[in-house]
């Protein structure tokens, strides 16, 4: 979709976008042909965050065997559906993301989905925090982000940028930059920078359960030692002294100094240790 184009739509429905929302629609048709490129739906179904207007949700019908797109505002659904209500490989879901049942949305996207979305910048941390703790079967992802925020899905251990976010993500997924786009690219335009990263998940790495839990408890704060965040968590000395040795962690470490491997190990080792906590 073009400015003009996105201009028209919005006129024709009375519509003032909401910047509330993240509504930023983009306004650059070869970046959305870019995304759905990186992304590579062709065989898979997509789950999109947030599709608005449609500017992405259209190329995606091209390519995927199914959009499930999930979006919040009444406004942008009514345009949605006169768009593509005709498409049979359209599922529209009117709904707050971070309220969806992803579990209701399997049958939609299993064996495999890839994700793409521009995302509403405000809530940019919970969505993806959900997205990464989810067992949707997410092969890949090609997600548009401020700038500032991309940075801690890559930030290494030792940055200040670096926490459940990133080991998370550098955990599952192998990421890499596809686009940097300008405010110029969007209508109406954003205050920030935003780019494109593309995550492509790892073969090898089995999805941890407690990994979610482990992040909360070594990261709850970032100053303390793993065994005094463990002692806060509820575990007993006993308890936080076993479970660290049993992973060949020193106790004095901190979270944020740790590679993802470690807290990859804590959440393998996790369980036993709780229950005695
Ligand atoms: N995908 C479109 C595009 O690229 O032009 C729109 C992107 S716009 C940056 C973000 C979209 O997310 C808006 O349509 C907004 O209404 C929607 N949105 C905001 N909060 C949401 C939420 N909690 N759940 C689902 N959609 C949301």
């Amino acid at each position: 979709m073009t400015t003009a184009d996105i201009k028209a739509l919005l006129q024709a429905h009375g519509i003032v976008p909401n910047r509330a929302l993240g509504q930023n629609f983009l306004a650059d048709e070869a970046a959305a042909q870019t995304i759905v490129a990186a992304v590579n739906p062709n065989q898979f179904p997509v789950l999109e965050i947030g599709p608005g207007l449609g500017a992405l949700t259209e190329v995606l019908l091209q390519h995927a065997t199914r959009v499930v797109a999930v979006e919040i505002d009444a406004a942008m659904v009514r345009i949605l559906k006169s768009r593509f209500d005709d498409t049979p490989s359209f599922t529209l879901v009117h709904a707050d993301f971070l309220k969806v049942d992803l579990e209701q949305l399997s049958p939609f996207l299993d064996p495999a989905c890839v994700v793409a979305a521009n995302l509403p910048y405000y809530i940019t941390t919970p969505i993806c925090m959900k997205l990464l703790t989810s067992s949707l079967p997410i092969a890949r992802m090609a997600l548009m982000l401020q700038k500032e925020a991309a940075d801690r899905f890559t930030a290494l251990p030792g940055s200040r940028q670096y926490g459940p976010l990133a080991v998370l993500a550098q955990r599952y997924f192998s990421i890499t930059p596809c686009m940097a786009l300008p405010p110029a690219r969007y209508y109406p335009q954003p205050e920030v920078d935003s780019v494109v990263l593309t995550f492509t998940q790892k073969d090898d790495v089995l999805r941890l359960p407690t990994l979610p839990n482990v992040l909360a408890a070594t990261f709850a704060m970032r100053r303390k030692t793993l065994f005094n965040n463990l002692r806060a968590a509820g575990f007993s000395k006993d308890g936080a002294t076993a479970l660290l040795e049993a992973c060949g962690l020193p106790p004095a470490a901190r979270a944020e100094s740790l590679p993802p491997e470690s807290f990859a190990r804590l959440a393998e080792c996790w369980e036993p240790f709780a229950f005695k906590a």
